[in-house]
């Protein structure tokens, strides 16, 4: 399951946060004086979220004011199993060198964290909190695991690193699920921009506004809520959410160029396409992948945007290469369109509102049953599935339950018996038949009663 680490220097409250995550009988029974664990793991539960949380508090005691190397080899230990962070301060005590240094190991982890501003009963941690925005790891959550305060905003931190509950797809129902052509295209397209600082994010975004104030009368003038901003290009309608709103949220955290992987997922989860931006001059860096991946996870349409095109050079063999990055680098949204721009020059943007119209199409495309079993027949009779302990694998058939994005039910003998290898070849082959290049593809195994 999701894996959450409490980190922090001795003595800010990690394992009073840790006991009212799992609940007080567990802790109770694990919390034997004396001895020494390099860490507890526990069931956490905050509202419907449910995780594992490591507490690296065992050797609280031993190691106060020095950071031991055995707690250093603990922390990194919890951080390498989690998959997000939460790291506690004492808002009472405001930030110490040791924090700092813990700190640091956080943000090396490169890995969702969350800023926990312990020990804010009351607001007497406002100053700590108001410190610990240089660390640079986002705005603080202030609570007191000790009272109870402030588990409300702990959830919404958490919330949105968590992913969403697999959705287990609907038994097929046409009627359900298609939305006609005339609906879809009534609709405006939700869009996000993200990608590492500096890629050109918020240039792109002001100059797609000056554009649509230039092309809209006054009177209909733009709406600029906090999130998004609604945008008309060529007759169809995009609502891109506001990545440079909520950069001036988080001011300081822009300064210390860190990528905040909560803002990034908040705006995945609010297009249906997400571009990617990168810089054309240093592209699909390990950051990049990561967004990338996340785009995959959330399941949304991707559209790469490779920006700053106006600084480049031979750019008919940059193109090329490209593609082939593209391909090798993110197999799991094999054939995303990319596209050149520059926001700071305006170029590409048609270019670019076409590839997300497109790939907004294909992430709602759906593959009519017949079609796709004869597909399915074909791909298994060139390559079979590989028999499991002499017993044959059965493939029965295969259907579509719903698009956003295309997502399939595979009816076979046994689902544990169906290897990721084999279901990355039909998935493969599924998107080459039926032309759905770029978009995530889902194939959900079910066993046939
Ligand atoms: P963000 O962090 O992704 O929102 O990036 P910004 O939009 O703040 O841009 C970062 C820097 O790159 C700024 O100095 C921009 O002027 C510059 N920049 C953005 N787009 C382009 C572009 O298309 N060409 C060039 N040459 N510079 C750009």
């Amino acid at each position: 399951s999701f894996t959450i680490a409490i980190i922090g220097r001795p003595n800010v409250g990690k394992s009073t946060l840790f006991n009212r995550l799992v609940g007080q009988k567990l802790a109770l029974v694990d919390d034997e004086p004396g001895v020494t664990r390099d860490r507890r793991e526990g069931n956490a539960r905050l509202g419907d979220l449910e995780f594992t949380v490591i507490d690296t508090a065992g050797l609280d005691e031993g190691a106060k004011g020095s950071l031991t190397a055995r707690m250093q080899e603990q922390t990194e230990t919890a951080i390498g199993l989690a998959d997000a962070l939460m790291f506690v301060i004492d808002a009472r005590a405001g930030l110490t060198p040791n924090d700092r240094a813990f700190a640091d190991f956080a943000r090396r982890a490169n890995k969702p964290v969350v800023l926990v501003a312990n020990k804010s009963e009351g607001k007497h941690g406002e100053i700590g909190a108001m410190e610990s925005y240089a660390l640079g790891l986002g705005d603080p959550i202030q609570i007191s695991a000790e009272h109870g305060e402030g588990m409300s905003d702990l959830y919404d931190a958490l919330r949105v690193l968590m992913p969403e509950p697999v959705e287990e797809p609907e038994e097929f129902d046409d009627d359900d699920v298609i939305v006609s052509d005339e609906e879809l295209a009534q609709r405006p397209i939700r869009v996000a921009i993200v990608g590492r600082p500096n890629a050109g994010k918020s240039t792109l975004i002001n100059h797609l506004l000056g554009e649509e104030r230039l092309l809209t009368s006054a009177e209909a003038g733009t709406t600029r809520d906090s999130i998004s901003v609604e945008i008309t290009w060529q007759g169809r309608d995009f609502r891109v959410f506001d990545t440079a709103g909520l950069r001036r949220r988080s001011r300081i955290e822009e300064k210390l160029e860190k990528l905040s992987v909560a803002d990034a997922l908040r705006a995945i989860r609010f297009a249906e396409v997400v571009v990617m931006m990168m810089d054309a001059q240093n592209r699909f860096e390990e950051q990049d992948l990561r967004i990338a991946d996340l785009i995959e996870r959330e399941g949304r349409a991707i559209v790469l945007a490779v920006n700053k095109w106006d600084l480049m050079e031979r750019k008919p063999h940059l193109i090329s290469a490209l593609r082939s990055d593209a391909d090798h680098w993110l197999p799991q949204v094999k054939g995303a369109p990319i596209v050149a721009v520059s926001g700071l020059m305006g170029e590409g943007i048609d270019r670019l509102m076409t590839a997300i119209q497109d790939a907004y199409a294909v992430w709602n495309k759906r593959v009519p049953t017949a079609a796709l079993n004869r597909w399915f027949e074909q791909a298994v009779d060139a390559n079979p599935p590989p028999a499991v302990s002499g017993r044959r694998l059965k493939l029965n058939y295969i259907t579509q339950t719903k698009g956003r994005p295309p997502s399939f039910v595979l009816f076979c003998s046994r689902a544990d018996a169906v290897p990721q290898s084999y279901l990355r070849y039909l998935t493969n082959s599924l998107r080459e038949a039926f032309d759905l290049p770029g978009t995530p593809i889902r194939i959900t195994l079910r066993e046939k009663a």
